[in-house]
């Protein structure tokens, strides 16, 4: 059988990242990013997409059962990185800086993001 190569999604954002979310039923919330999945291309994102489970106690794990509230992932295309300049959702392009390093910028005001 040959293995196939699994894909890991190249994401415009990342681990921090002031977002806002562009589709669904928390359009239009802005938080920042808690966790990126490069396999799936989701990302979590603090306060968006809040879904209930019901879960059962279980001492191993510290469970204390009942209805859990947490954040459930989102696909990464449903939402749009925040400019922290112009503090509004942008698209962002790639640039090389002087040592090689890749960093993001803004195509509103050209503003470098990482630094
Ligand atoms: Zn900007």
């Amino acid at each position: 059988m040959i293995k196939t190569k699994k894909k890991k999604y190249k994401l415009h954002v990342k681990t921090g990242d002031r977002v806002i979310v562009i589709s669904g039923k928390d359009k239009s919330k802005i938080g920042n990013i808690k966790t990126v999945d490069t396999k799936l291309g989701r990302v979590v994102v603090e306060g968006v997409n809040f879904i209930t489970k019901a879960m059962k106690p279980n001492p191993m794990r510290n469970v204390r059962g009942g209805l859990i509230k947490y954040e459930a992932p989102i696909r990464s295309s449903k939402v749009m990185l925040c400019c922290p300049k112009c503090e509004k959702p942008t698209r962002i392009r790639h640039e090389i800086i002087e040592d090689g390093q890749k960093t993001r910028v803004c195509k509103k005001c050209g503003e470098q993001i990482d630094i």
